[in-house]
């Protein structure tokens, strides 16, 4: 039987892939020493190396390192490899981190109390197996059901809970009456288990899991910083127009009405000489932020350049785009930055409103609603004008 194999044969391997693990990540750490998630998942596997090692001198070593200080580092290595994964999928707050520390500290207690008064292997396997699946589940419940998952996340996810299955069936097993478990003993369920849980945790959950999970955020994050402006936060101008032709082509199916709106802030000249470049920029990110607010998850918003911004609202018609542009012009004239200075300022807005057809692009729209923000400029500013595809 695949699975009836002798526990120190086993431990070849893991120890083996331990330390491939950490010269690969030790050799990654060098040019990313930066990388927090990485130092920890490094640190966790020097831990479980250690771990695993001890396990393996069982009989050479005195037994109370072999299973006291092992069990103990192994929970320190399990919970640091939990918290490298969940900073690495951007969960880990501080409470977290104290959630883990005290958890930590509790089960490395009650498994060395558990040593000193009741030393029996069967209910030590069954206490260190739930302890473990306490430590994995919640990063585990995270890879499945965070909002932003990706396929790798849920699968790892997935990987995760049958661990956690197989643990929660060792630790059953050890205990039941029918049984008697060891760690070295030859069996299906002894070795066999130990066997499944340490290679998917080795070669799926931790080294290429970590590995490619950590290159896909930092995927992530390059296509987030080569998507977004840097000073506000919404899309760049690339990326809205990329976007805005997306959804003008699934509009024109559609036969339902867009409305493209430019809008520019007042004097804003006025404000740089006034207050300086740096509240400028607050006004903008003031500015970026407010709107933001005001629509919804759909429409997309960007800056176009400078102190001008485009929105694309989908689905709205004229009167629902006007609505919409009067709220925003309305909130801005009566609010003001509240960083530093206060600075009030107002906005003018041009709107080109119409169901699209076949040859509706982005620069025409962008020309008509260019077109309807130099009359609301014209007209004084601080007030939206809406323009006709017939206007001349
Ligand atoms: P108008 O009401 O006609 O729009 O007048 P205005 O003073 O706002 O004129 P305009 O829109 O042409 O001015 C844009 C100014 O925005 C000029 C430029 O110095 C400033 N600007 C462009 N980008 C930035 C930026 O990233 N930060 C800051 N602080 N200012 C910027
Ligand atoms: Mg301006």
């Amino acid at each position: 039987m695949v699975f009836n194999i002798d526990m120190k044969t086993i431990l070849i391997p893991v120890v083996l892939g331990n330390i491939f693990i950490i010269i690969y990540i030790m050799a990654y750490r060098f040019d990313h020493k930066m990388d927090k998630s990485i130092n920890m998942f490094a640190t966790s596997k020097v831990l479980e190396l250690i771990a695993w090692s001890l396990v393996a001198l069982r009989g050479v070593i005195p037994n109370f390192i072999s299973i006291s200080i092992a069990n103990s580092i192994a929970l320190l290595g399990v919970s640091f490899e939990s918290i490298a994964i969940l900073m690495l999928i951007n969960v880990f707050e501080k409470n977290i981190k104290t959630i883990y520390v005290f958890l930590t500290i509790v089960m490395i207690f009650i498994f060395n109390c558990i040593t000193v008064f009741y030393n029996v292997e069967n209910i030590r396997i069954s206490v260190i197996s739930i302890f473990i699946v306490l430590l994995i589940a919640f990063p585990g419940f995270c890879l499945m059901k965070n909002k932003e998952s990706s396929i790798l996340q849920r699968i790892m996810g997935s990987l995760c809970c049958l661990v956690i299955m197989i643990l929660i069936f060792r630790a059953f097993i050890a205990i039941s009456p029918y049984k008697y478990m060891t760690t070295f003993i030859k069996g299906i369920y002894e070795t066999g288990s130990l066997t499944l849980i340490s290679m998917l945790m080795m070669l799926g959950l931790t080294s290429t899991g970590f590995v490619i999970l950590s290159k896909e955020q930092i995927d992530l994050e390059l296509v987030k910083l080569a998507s977004t402006d840097e000073l506000t936060g919404i899309l760049n101008r690339r990326t809205f127009i990329n976007g805005a032709k997306r959804s003008i082509a699934y509009f024109v199916k559609k036969k339902e009405p867009i409305s493209f709106l430019l809008v520019d802030i007042d004097n804003f000249k006025t404000v740089n000489d006034t207050y300086g470049h740096n509240i400028g920029d607050i006004t903008l990110r003031d500015f970026a932020d407010k709107t933001k607010e005001q629509l919804r998850e759909y429409d997309l918003f960007g800056r176009y350049g400078g102190d001008e911004f485009a929105i694309l609202l989908l689905g709205s018609d004229k009167d629902d785009s006007y609505n919409i542009a009067e709220r925003i012009r309305k909130t801005i004239e009566e609010s003001s930055t509240n960083e530093c200075v206060t600075v009030k300022y107002t906005v003018s807005i041009g709107i080109i409103s119409m169901i699209p057809d076949e040859k509706t692009d982005i620069a025409i729209l962008c020309k008509l609603s260019d077109k309807a923000l130099y009359k609301a400029k014209a007209n004084g500013r601080n007030c939206v004008v809406i323009t006709n595809l017939n206007t001349p």
